[in-house]
């Protein structure tokens, strides 16, 4: 073992310590006045406690498509996400 990182190591939820599957998810998120739903989020699910997180390269795609919706003057919006 000279300090290579394991890549299947099994992560664990930060509230429960319950194993992380990816997975896919829906994430609400309130801006403001607005609501916005975005389907189809790739993320890494806890099997016990089922709380998702985004992964980090998901995030900053999330924080584009919410820019992005800043422009629409729609109150609620659903939108897909789709990889870059
Ligand atoms: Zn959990």
């Amino acid at each position: 073992m000279t300090g290579k990182e394991e890549k299947n190591k099994v992560k664990q939820c930060p509230l429960c310590g319950g194993a992380m599957d990816d997975g896919i998810t829906t994430l609400p998120f309130l801006i403001v006045e607005k609501v916005v739903v975005i389907r189809n989020v790739p993320a890494e699910i806890c099997a016990d406690c089922g709380e998702a997180y985004m992964k980090s390269h998901v995030v900053g795609e999330i924080e584009r498509l919410l820019d992005r919706l800043e422009e629409l003057h729609s109150e609620v919006s659903i939108i897909y996400y789709k990889a870059a």
